[in-house]
């Protein structure tokens, strides 16, 4: 199944991504992730898309869609994947039309997360990453077992720079500007479905998981 996850930063749909991947097998392109790669290992790409990222602003179209275009080119994922945080403005989903018709396919489905504004700021401000295997916590809802200490690799667990409270308010702004306009877009195409991403993390993911097999995912 070709799956494109829509909705405010911090709205859960990295998390659910992973979660989808895990039970279907669809690989999660997450361009957010692909990015901090980049950033980590200091590439050119990287430098210049963090001045943009720390700043709650979106890296250019050209730079996300190229990378997308290699990832959906990739063996692992013919028989579906789920786009994490592309598109994220109507050029990028322009462009991923081109890319998928230019193979003959088509997505199935784009799932829109929603969750009230109040949340979403709680949901990243208190988001903590783990900067050595990526592993994701949050200080109240999913708190790791030793505090500020990643489960999984021992290492000590960051805040995301761009999830201080100045960067997220620049990055809701971007999102209501930049990216809502995707809702209208894929509703006229008869591709949305609205999901309540409110509550706790498995709550969550039954509606989702329900939403999917609705649509004949195994
Ligand atoms: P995320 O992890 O999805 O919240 O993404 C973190 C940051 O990466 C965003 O605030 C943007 O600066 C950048 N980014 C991620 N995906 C995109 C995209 N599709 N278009 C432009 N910038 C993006």
């Amino acid at each position: 199944m070709r799956l494109v996850f829509l909705g405010a930063p911090g709205v859960g749909k990295g998390t659910q991504a992973d979660r989808v991947t895990a039970q279907f097998g669809w690989p999660k392109i997450s361009t957010g992730d692909l990015l901090r790669e980049a950033v980590r290992n200091q590439t050119e790409l990287g430098v210049e898309a963090k001045k943009s990222m720390d700043a709650g602003k979106l890296v250019p179209d050209s730079v996300v869609i190229g990378m997308v275009r290699e990832k959906l080119s990739a063996s692992s994922c013919q028989n579906g994947f789920v786009l994490d945080g592309f598109p994220r403005t109507v050029p990028q989903a322009e462009e991923l039309l081109t890319i998928l018709t230019s193979r003959g396919l088509k997505l199935d489905q784009v799932i829109n997360f929603r969750v009230s504004r109040q949340d979403v700021v709680t949901r990243l401000s208190g988001r903590r990453s783990c900067p050595k295997c990526q592993s994701v916590f949050h200080i109240e809802f999913a708190p790791p077992k030793v505090s500020g200490q990643c489960d999984r690799c021992g290492a000590a667990l960051v805040q995301r720079s761009d999830d201080k409270p100045e960067t997220i308010e620049a990055r809701l702004k971007v999102y209501d500007e930049q990216t809502t306009p995707l809702i209208a877009y894929y509703q006229a195409k008869h591709l949305l479905s609205d999901l309540d991403g409110s509550g706790e993390m498995p709550v969550v993911y039954g509606r989702l998981s329900a939403v999917l097999r609705g649509l004949g995912a195994q």
